[in-house]
């Protein structure tokens, strides 16, 4: 590997920096594309990634595992424009130590590359349930395209599948793989799906789309253990219930790849510790994305991930940046049905709920108010005062006229001519 190209200066004559970013994934694009916009020039960009394409869009994942998509339609920028912008991309390589007293990182086995400012953008890895039988054959997270041809070939082989987690991921890929005509069953611990962004009425819609998509959703289900002699056959219960199985989807939560941040001596938390401008213990290392823990808080979402890189991407050019943390919302659709909530989800003692049900037309709507504030919001069926909503709750500022985001803003009549 050549690790000597590196132009002295830019274009003002300054010297330029060496840039390494590792991890090629959502934030990492995300913020080469803010760089080469900011401070395009400044920096001697070289960008590692473990996965063997360059960045592609994860969020597409369950719409390529359900085959309604191809892989060409996740892709972000194609190489020539990582070339274009002078990025030095390295694909299906992971870095695997940072030396902080050499400023260096070490590629695979013995490939280093020096950096001057270095980039962990490394993202989240997969919880497996520390139950017996997780490492069986068969037994799959959902994380990235390698993990979706693995679904989708046992899928092709094999008939009854079980995904364990009634989160946003599994319930993507149950839907994704019911689609595929796999009988389907998804698992979920707690009494309802996505408790943390439904309440039990939206949580119940949800699961009657699902069961309309041919997915058995089995709730309060404690997974005791997988089994099978040489590959997944069965999965067993707390309860004692047996379910056949050829295939485990394993979609119980993330944790943040913190591991080499680690034993390079990094302050860690939950994730890899940043401060507002998202730099590190180390004033020359920086953090984006699912890896980095802001003010107590990871994040599993695209949103804060853009706005971590958009803030270093500021920074790095010189321009004040700071990151607050990000308010968070969900808006998805599961098997066709838009579901939308932000902030609270359930309803505390001192608010007040305001809910519009219509169950026959699959419609719901709660607003949560305190002194004349929204608080949370659930809706699911029609969502489109999803962004009024969330500004609303960001702001803290008081609501004019509920009506207006129960029914929507009314359309302007025509003037007459
Ligand atoms: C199926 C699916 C559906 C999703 N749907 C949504 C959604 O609807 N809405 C939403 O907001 N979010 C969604 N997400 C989450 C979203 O994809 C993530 O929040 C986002 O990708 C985070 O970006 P990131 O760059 O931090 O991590 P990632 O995109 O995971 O990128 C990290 C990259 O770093 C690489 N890497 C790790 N270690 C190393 C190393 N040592 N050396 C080199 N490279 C390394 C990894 O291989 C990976 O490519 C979904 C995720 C999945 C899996």
């Amino acid at each position: 590997m050549d690790t000597s190209a590196h132009e002295a200066c830019d274009e003002n004559g300054l010297p330029r920096e060496r840039l390494v970013v590792v991890g090629n994934g959502m934030a990492s694009l995300r913020f080469l594309e803010r760089l080469t916009e900011g401070s395009s020039g400044r920096f001697d960009v070289t960008c590692v990634g473990a996965e063997p394409t360059a960045a592609y869009n994860r969020v597409l994942l369950s719409s390529l595992l359900g085959g309604e998509i191809d892989e060409a339609a996740c892709a972000f920028r194609g190489l020539d424009w990582y070339e274009a912008h002078g990025i030095r991309l390295i694909t299906g390589a992971p870095v695997t130590r940072i030396d902080r007293d050499k400023g260096l990182v070490v590629v695979g086995e013995t490939d280093v590359l020096p950096f001057d400012k270095l980039v962990l953008a490394v993202g989240s890895l997969p919880i497996r349930l520390p139950k017996p039988g997780m490492d069986l054959p068969g037994v799959i997270t959902f994380r990235d395209l390698a993990d979706v041809a693995a679904i989708r070939r046992a899928a092709v082989q094999h008939a009854r599948a079980v995904v364990i987690g009634g989160g946003l991921l599994g319930l993507e890929a149950a839907v994704g793989l019911a689609r595929l005509g796999v009988d389907t069953t998804l698992l979920h611990v707690m009494d309802r799906l996505m408790e943390r962004q439904l309440d039990h009425h939206a949580a119940g819609l949800v699961k009657r789309a699902m069961e309309a998509r041919g997915v058995r959703v089995v709730l309060e289900a404690d997974t005791a253990r997988v089994e099978g002699a040489t590959r997944v056959e069965r999965l067993v219960l707390a309860d004692g219930t047996v379910l056949q199985a050829d295939l485990v989807v394993m979609s119980v939560g993330v944790r943040p790849s913190v591991a080499l941040a680690q034993a390079a001596g990094l302050e860690i938390g939950r994730g890899i510790k940043v401060d507002d401008q998202m730099t590190t213990s180390d004033p020359r290392i920086f953090a984006l994305g699912e890896c980095a823990e802001h003010r107590g808080m990871i994040y599993g979402l695209v949103e804060p991930a853009y706005e971590h890189a958009d803030t270093l991407a500021r920074h790095l050019a010189g321009q004040p940046a700071g990151y607050s943390g990000t308010a968070l919302s969900t808006s998805l659709k599961v098997s066709g049905l838009p579901v939308f909530s932000a902030g609270l989800v359930d309803t505390p003692e001192d608010a007040e709920a305001i809910v519009l049900s219509d169950p026959g037309a699959g419609l719901y709507r709660k607003l949560l108010m305190r002194d004349g504030k929204l608080i949370g919001a659930v809706f699911v069926g029609d969502i489109a005062e999803q962004g009024a909503c969330k500004g609303l709750i960001r702001s803290g500022d008081p609501v004019e006229n509920v009506d207006d985001l129960m029914f929507g803003r009314p359309v302007p009549e025509p003037l007459a001519a």
